[in-house]
């Protein structure tokens, strides 16, 4: 009794500043008297959250100039001037940062990219590195990491169980130790939930509840928001869509069976494929960069592998029912008409009344705004729940 009344407060005044964020969040930089409206609690209550806020650095207060007679007026903005986050990206062959306010405004010029290291350790220092560099750069306060991560992850302990493009990355706890390393609040996403929070951060499903996200990259994933809340499946395993066994006795995949979905549907594949075709091993890049200046054809190729993709996209509609499909691909840059193919066929293949109430489109967010959105939710505790 005693403990759940010494806690009281505190609970209170973290909900009073998650208020105060969300005002922020909801309508940019707004004086104290107009967050103290928008938010429907008292101006001392106001008072305090906004405090405790700016010395966190998860607030600024500046000088704007008032509309009406032109005087300047404080207001108060999400930190981005003078503190910063870090996304995260870890992928194969290579791994991308970037730097952000808290109002999720990416810095172009702070985007650094790195091969991806053979070794945990190697990965660990060249992270650390990375963004200790960006921090002595840009002589700002950064307040957090998030991380999109590929492969199987447990959310409960925070450990990456089986990466079959990135295995360095095997029983190891990337957050936990990143945060020790650098002092920092650190958070990872599966790269799959990282696209569905990027897509409602910054892309078409920022009013969208229900949708699934099919990411056909460097392996195949799927992302799962049923009323808001991510699907994780009882240890944060669920949507391992690529690993569906498919062609028997098909080539290898990194996750040690054979011939899974994403052996024979992804980007990957569809780049393998043309680099056998023409002797010399190109990544998906090099690959749209020469379709789009004619310098090469991949029609057979992206045929196959779509063909291939069509049982992903039906077997997501019939299983989640969502009201909008989002497929992240480069194949959309070789062909302008493979999302109408695709649509066409799939339209074929599913459940007539699943597919009738379904928009199947290409995703616009990045791996890289997801692990923005990521770090976002994380420290502005509006983190969407999950299932
Ligand atoms: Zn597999």
């Amino acid at each position: 009794m005693n403990r759940s009344v010494s806690m009281h407060p505190k609970l209170l005044s973290q909900m009073n500043e998650r208020a105060v964020l969300r005002v922020l969040q909801a309508h940019g930089p707004s004086s104290r008297a107009e967050v103290t409206r928008l938010a429907g609690v008292t101006r001392p209550t106001i008072s305090k959250a906004v405090s405790s806020l700016l010395k966190s650095g998860l607030l600024e207060e500046f000088d704007a100039p008032e509309n009406s007679r032109g005087r300047p007026a404080k207001k108060l903005r999400l930190g981005g001037e003078t503190s910063q986050i870090v996304g995260l990206v870890i992928d194969s062959p290579t791994c991308r940062l970037i730097t952000s306010g808290l109002d999720g405004s990416m810095r172009s010029t702070t985007q650094r990219e790195f091969e991806t290291p053979d070794t945990y350790e190697e990965l660990l220092s060249t992270i650390i590195n990375e963004i200790s560099n960006l921090s002595s750069n840009t002589h700002m306060r950064t307040l957090g990491v998030g991380v999109s991560l590929p492969g199987l992850f447990d959310y409960r302990e925070g450990r990456s169980i089986l990466s079959p493009n990135v295995p360095a990355l095997n029983d190891h706890c990337l957050a936990k130790d990143l945060s020790s390393e650098l002092n920092l609040e650190c958070t990872v996403l599966q790269e799959s939930d990282a696209l569905c929070l990027a897509e409602r951060h910054f892309g078409l499903a920022t009013d969208l509840d229900d949708f699934a996200m099919l990411d056909t990259s460097t392996g195949i994933g799927l992302g799962v928001l049923i009323g808001g809340r991510l699907l994780k499946g009882s240890c944060g395993l669920a949507g391992e869509i690529g690993h569906l066994p498919m062609v028997p006795d098909g080539i290898k995949c990194g996750c040690g069976r054979s011939g899974c979905l994403e052996t024979v549907a992804s980007d990957t594949a569809l780049t393998r494929l043309v680099s056998q075709r023409i002797g010399r091993n190109l990544d998906v890049n090099q690959v749209v960069k020469r379709v789009q200046t004619n310098e090469l054809t991949v029609t057979t190729e992206l045929d196959q592998v779509s063909r291939q993709l069509v049982f992903a996209l039906v077997t997501t509609v019939n299983l989640f029912n969502p009201q909008t499909l989002f497929v992240h691909s480069r194949m959309f840059d070789l062909d302008e008409s493979l999302l109408d193919r695709l649509i066409e066929q799939t339209a074929a293949m599913s459940l007539d009344p699943s597919f009738r109430h379904c928009q199947i489109r290409r995703a616009r967010g990045s791996k890289l705004e997801g692990a923005i959105a990521g770090i976002i939710e994380h420290l502005t505790n509006s983190r969407v729940s999950t299932a």
